[in-house]
């Protein structure tokens, strides 16, 4: 997309999680694509008049780029994504110097959305506003994870979702980085900060291991586990790359451990974790 113009933005309807912000389509016909970026969850597309456009995933969104006849669906994905052209809402037609191309936003529970911000004033957008440090940049350290956590009882793993403490991490990454530093994910956010405010040992190893997931996840090109097709044709799913993710009953792959995988529902979502080495 950098580099390419936008010749038409085709909005299919009126909204997705959101309604599209206003004139959306007509301020986006014309201009041209300077650079494409990210922050926490929301994707960046940077337009040469200082406007961005911010774009979620939801739930089940996913992009795909249809160039001639040759059609690429980039990063993969836990759960598989639809192709049903029924539920492409958003197509950006562009020119650019390869030719034309369509990239084509598709989403069926329709949990994402699409906003537009000038871009001096992203930082002050309702959905940008007070999120956390990235976890792969230097601002995420033990020491500012101790100064949010000190004094607060809320469960670990929530603390962990939580935007505003760390930004961009979902429940996945925070179920796979608790497992790799033995953490159970109902103890107190604050059992990891000292009396006197400081990080505990436990912290410092939660905070490599967050950093370890994400970088992993990012050498294995996505989300870890990527579509494939069964035997039978039908399209399933790696099961075993992830360590504890959505393996439920299955024998916890830490060393000597022998425990089992236990899911739990925290605030609406699934929790796995190891009863045995996670304390
Ligand atoms: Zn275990």
């Amino acid at each position: 997309m950098e580099g390419a113009r936008i010749a038409r933005l085709e909005l299919r309807r009126k909204d997705l999680r959101f309604p599209f912000p206003e004139g959306l389509e007509a301020r986006a016909a014309g201009r041209r694509i300077v650079a494409l970026g990210r922050r926490a969850k929301y994707l960046l597309i940077d337009l040469d008049d200082g406007t961005t456009i911010i774009s979620h995933l939801g739930m089940s969104g996913s992009f795909r780029i249809e160039t001639g006849p040759v059609t690429d669906a980039p990063g993969e994905f836990h759960h598989a994504r639809s192709k049903d052209e029924k539920h492409d809402h958003a197509i950006f037609h562009l020119e650019g110097p390869a030719g034309p191309s369509r990239v084509i936003y598709n989403d069926p529970r329709r949990f994402g959305f699409m906003d537009m911000a000038e871009r001096t004033a992203l930082e002050v957008n309702p959905f940008l506003f007070g999120l956390g440090p990235e976890p792969t940049g230097n601002e995420l350290s033990a020491a500012y994870l101790a100064r949010r956590f000190a004094g607060k009882a809320q469960p670990l793993k929530s603390a962990l979702l939580d935007q505003k403490n760390i930004a961009g991490l979902g429940n996945i990454y925070v179920c796979e980085a608790l497992w790799r530093s033995h953490l159970k994910p109902t103890r107190a956010a604050a059992s990891l900060v000292t009396k006197t405010g400081r990080p505990t040992q436990q912290m410092e190893l939660l905070v490599s291991s967050i950093r370890d997931v994400i970088a992993d996840a990012i050498k294995a090109g996505g989300s870890s586990l990527r579509d494939h097709i069964q035997t039978d044709g039908s399209l399933g799913y790696f099961q075993h790359s992830f360590s504890v993710y959505d393996r439920e009953s299955l024998p916890c792959r830490t060393p000597g451990c022998g425990g089992t995988v236990a899911r739990i529902v925290q605030a609406g979502r699934s929790t796995f974790y190891c009863p045995v080495c996670q304390k």
